[in-house]
């Protein structure tokens, strides 16, 4: 693929990003000049020992962060002169996020927390179309059955298909997911994978952080971090975009 060709279809692009905490009057250099692209249909696994930057990296390009300096271009758009409330406009409508524990609301039911994006959007839930969405993707990810279920009624793999359909909710241009396997049994921990394969092989650009290598396989590119910064980057041969 040609420069400009990547350049047009990037969703992301990130230049000499770097992320300070300040911690009582300690700093700690989270990122020290990270430049990434992630273009349109990519599956990126980033991976790195605890502590490389990983979730800091994950939160910066899912925009639930910003970062201290450098430069961010979501979709063209460059994100530091975003207003906050434009911004989370924004990532709403075109991110979609997985963690690791999962962060469903256990007050509601399944369909209610697949519907919170839509509540942050000031949509309708309880409009036709909307509530046919919601419960098509609870059938998506194999839980059309247990719509009025609450979090603590189901398993960690049952609540990770949850946070997986609340994702995909505002058909989101891009997943990122931090460490979506970490608290599942292998075998459900495939399930998910499986799940995050197809959505990716319909089209979805996928950023994954993990740890774990037999994750990071499934990826087209595999971003190693270390220190704070990008060490290597490997392109999983066999693994083309989808398009
Ligand atoms: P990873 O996900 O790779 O384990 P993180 O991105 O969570 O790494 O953290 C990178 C570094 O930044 C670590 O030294 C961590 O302690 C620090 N850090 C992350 N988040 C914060 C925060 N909110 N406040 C202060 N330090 C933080
Ligand atoms: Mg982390």
């Amino acid at each position: 693929m040609s420069e400009a060709t990547a350049a047009e279809n990037a969703i992301i692009r990130i230049n000499g990003i770097h992320k300070i905490f300040q911690v009582g009057d300690v700093e700690v250099r989270a990122l020290r000049g990270v430049d990434l692209t992630i273009t349109e249909g990519s599956y990126v696994a980033i991976m790195g020992p605890s502590g490389s930057g990983k979730s800091t990296m994950l939160n910066i390009l899912g925009c639930l962060d910003r970062p201290t300096r450098g430069k961010y271009f979501l979709g063209g758009e460059n994100v530091a002169e975003m207003e906050d409330d434009i911004l989370s406009q924004a990532r709403g409508k075109r991110l979609g996020f997985i963690f690791q524990s999962y962060n469903l609301i256990q007050q509601l039911t399944v369909i209610e927390n697949i519907q919170v994006p839509l509540i942050y959007q000031g949509v309708d839930v309880n409009a036709p179309e909307h509530l046919k969405r919601a419960t098509d993707l609870a059938e998506l990810v194999g839980l059309g059955d247990r719509l009025d279920h609450r979090p603590m009624q189901l398993s960690g793999g049952q609540q990770q298909r949850v946070a997986i359909a609340r994702s995909l909710v505002n058909d989101p241009l891009m997943i990122l997911a931090d460490e979506p396997t970490g608290n599942l049994d292998s075998a459900t921990g495939l399930e998910v994978l499986d799940l995050i394969d197809t959505l990716n092989s319909e089209g979805k650009t996928i950023v994954l952080v993990t740890h774990d290598d037999f994750v990071a396989e499934r990826a087209h590119r595999v971003v190693h971090m270390y220190d704070g910064q990008i060490a290597r980057e490997v392109i999983n041969k066999g693994k083309a975009v989808a398009k």
